[in-house]
């Protein structure tokens, strides 16, 4: 590990250095004659992922310049392949691309059936859909809780789709749990250490949100957060970051879905509803997201957006959401990917006037990236 230093670093930080990086199995040597680049060498026992922190912690380390030899749980380290996560039957990483959709907030059960079987025939493989809303203002809707969580389960259990769903508070994650596949940690609790603790604990997919102003880095140590109590189904999500101007909702950052597919291992997808902001963005950003890297697409869908809630004034109408699948399943194809569909997808997405059936062998059976061996 290289570590910069200060300039104002003393003899007696240097001692501190070699003492902390004595309990961790490092021997520690200057490099320069300003004495402001140490080198760490391990000399025993096995590099542990909080090193680097444990190192760039100390008032005096201005920053870590390498740290490959002490790698992060969500690191991709050299030789490392993506992390296949699967939930039912989606599947996002590798060779495999899966889409997410459904209504902003669960508000009725009745539409919410309908919103669920539409994306299914669409070829989506989970249902999305909030209980408990983060709203801005405390005098928005802020979701229809417990009674939203039941109607996601009958929904659930009638449609067959695995469900993604937002838990905000500590207190609900086990009831939250009980109803959900996916647990969703909204962008606004991105850094809530507590929440993504208790989350880590039931053993459920963490489709964690990236905050409207958190750097990449900060990203990914929330995801650590989770990988480093024993839970290592976290799906990360980019949904847009806060900028300066008012055409999108949020700046959609293309580059940090690019960089991530780098430098995790973890399956990232992309929300191009809360990028957008406004419907008729969301197909472009959605094949900008697939076109970086991206392992998956969570939508939302509602088919009479001025009756929505939540968020109606982004929601793509179940149609649109139709050729956004079709879109994501051509797109991915160009780079060895394939979209995963569900079983059930009739290929309402299908180009009109093909044969729906051999459309929908196409899109299930399209090759892989060649020796990845992942399977929908
Ligand atoms: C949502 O998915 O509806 C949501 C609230 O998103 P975000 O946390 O990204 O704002
Ligand atoms: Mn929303």
């Amino acid at each position: 590990m290289l570590l910069r230093l200060r300039p104002t670093a003393t003899e007696a930080d240097l001692e501190v250095l070699r003492r902390v990086a004595g309990e961790r199995g490092y021997a520690v040597k200057l490099l320069d004659a300003r004495r402001i680049v140490a080198e760490l060498t391990r000399r025993e026992g096995r590099p542990a992922a909080g090193d680097r922190s444990a190192f760039e912690d100390l008032a005096f380390v201005a920053g870590v310049l390498d740290a490959s030899d002490a790698p992060e749980l969500s690191e991709r380290t050299p030789g490392r392949e993506d992390s296949v996560l699967r939930v039912g039957e989606a599947a996002f990483g590798g060779a495999s691309v899966s889409l997410i959709a459904g209504p902003c907030a669960v508000e009725d059960e009745r539409r919410l059936l309908e919103i669920a079987r539409a994306v299914k025939a669409s070829g989506a493989t989970c249902l999305r859909g909030g209980a408990y809303k983060p709203r801005t203002s405390p005098y928005s809707f802020q979701g229809a809780g417990r009674e939203g969580l039941e109607a996601l389960a009958r929904v659930r259990a009638e449609v067959d789709l695995p469900v993604v769903t937002e838990v905000l508070d500590p207190r609900d994650v086990g009831t939250v749990a009980a109803v959900a596949d996916v647990l969703q940690i909204g962008a606004r609790s991105m850094a809530n250490y507590a929440l993504l603790a208790e989350v880590a604990r039931t053993q459920k997919v963490v489709l964690l949100k990236r905050g409207p102003a958190a750097s990449v880095r900060e990203f990914l140590l929330a995801a650590e957060h989770v990988l480093a109590r024993g839970n290592a189904r976290v799906l990360l999500c980019e949904r847009g970051v806060r900028g300066f101007d008012q055409v999108t909702r949020n700046v959609l950052d293309v580059g940090a879905i690019a960089h991530l597919k780098r430098v995790t291992h973890l399956p990232v997808i992309v929300d191009p509803s809360h990028a957008a902001g406004r419907p008729e963005l969301v197909l472009p950003l959605a094949r900008a997201g697939l076109a970086a890297g991206a392992d998956g697409l969570m939508v939302e869908v509602h088919p009479q957006p001025n009756e929505a809630r939540s968020d109606g004034a982004q929601a793509v109408s179940p149609a649109d959401f139709a050729e956004l699948a079709r879109q994501a399943a051509a797109l991915v194809r160009l780079d060895g990917r394939r979209l995963v569909v569900g079983k059930e997808a009739t290929g309402e997405r299908a180009e009109r006037g093909k044969d729906k059936d051999s459309k929908d062998r196409e899109l299930r059976e399209s090759p892989g990236r060649a020796g990845e061996g992942v399977r929908p």
